[in-house]
């Protein structure tokens, strides 16, 4: 089962319930696709890492052979192409790799050269192996990193859990585009219910079955509270504002790990999705 954890912004404990629910599981695949700000590896500190390099296609241009007919150019949606001076160039950083300008080229002027853009790294912590997305520094784009670590994941036996890019951007969108259920964890403000708002339009764009956990919760008002049960979404957990769960946090800890109270709620909320995910399965097929 393919489980997906969503926020709208950064900072709302997304890392936090993926890291810990993938911990809880009897045997789990935890997979980092925040691959601008990857942090998941950091509290699991995973043992025997090995690296894998991913690269891109980029066009590259032979000017003897080019006629400087400009095909290629009219043809990039994305713009990575110019002619300038008497040649074509090629802006890498914005380029899609879909070698559409290398198939059109009536001169066979256009080649592919790779670029790396990025690598995964893959290591165990306990009953978690640890798939981590990294892309380098200057990259536009890390949708190349999140399908080759979501491909690359399809054969996984275990349980996986997703912890998507923050937002609702394409990154997300791939990180989602496999997951059987999604998670969306919201935060106690106004602001939050925002960021909640963008990440419920996303899954039922997707029409994906999802839950929500709120986190940080106050016995207070809590405006995505009031959103979930205004528009019947089903909450799944409240993680309550606790000062351990910040310092355990803030030392990299593993609260489930650290922490009897907490494996018990992260077990309950374990339950609880596996079996919401199961439920919408049954009723799907
Ligand atoms: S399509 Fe080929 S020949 Fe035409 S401008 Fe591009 S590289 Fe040059
Ligand atoms: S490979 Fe595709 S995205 Fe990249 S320059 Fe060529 S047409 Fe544009």
């Amino acid at each position: 089962m393919r489980i997906a954890v969503l926020s709208g912004k950064g900072g709302t404990g997304k890392t936090f319930i993926s890291v810990n629910l993938a911990a809880t599981a009897p045997a789990s695949v935890y997979i980092d696709c925040d691959v601008e700000e990857p942090n998941g590896h950091l509290f699991y500190k995973p043992q025997n890492v090995v690296s894998e390099r991913i690269a891109v296609k980029i066009p590259q241009v032979d000017s003897a052979l080019c006629k400087g007919c400009r095909t290629c150019v009219n043809f990039c949606k994305f713009n990575a192409l110019a002619y300038a001076v008497n040649k074509v160039i090629v802006f890498d950083e914005v380029c899609h790799s879909c070698g559409g300008c290398q198939l059109l080229c009536p001169q066979k002027a256009i080649a592919e050269k790779e670029k790396e853009i990025g690598r995964i790294e893959r290591g165990l912590s306990g009953n978690v192996r640890v798939v981590t997305g990294m892309l380098n520094v200057g990259e536009a784009s890390g949708v190349p990193v999140i399908k080759k670590l979501l491909h690359n994941s399809r054969l996984e036996k275990e349980d996986m859990i997703i912890d998507c890019p923050p937002g609702s951007a394409c990154t997300v969108m791939e990180s989602i585009k496999e997951a059987d259920y999604c998670i969306l964890v919201a935060e106690p403000t106004i602001f939050g219910v925002h960021n909640l708002n963008m990440v419920y339009e996303l899954v039922k764009l997707f029409q994906k079955p999802f839950g929500v956990v709120l986190n940080k919760y106050l016995e207070e008002d809590n405006p995505a509270e009031v959103f979930c049960q205004k528009n019947q979404i089903n909450i799944l957990e409240k993680i309550p504002f606790d000062m351990e769960l910040g310092t355990l946090n803030s030392n990299g800890q593993i609260a489930v790990r650290a922490d009897s109270k907490y494996k018990s709620l992260f077990q309950d909320l374990w339950c609880t999705v596996r079996k919401e995910a199961c439920d919408e399965t049954a009723s799907h097929t």
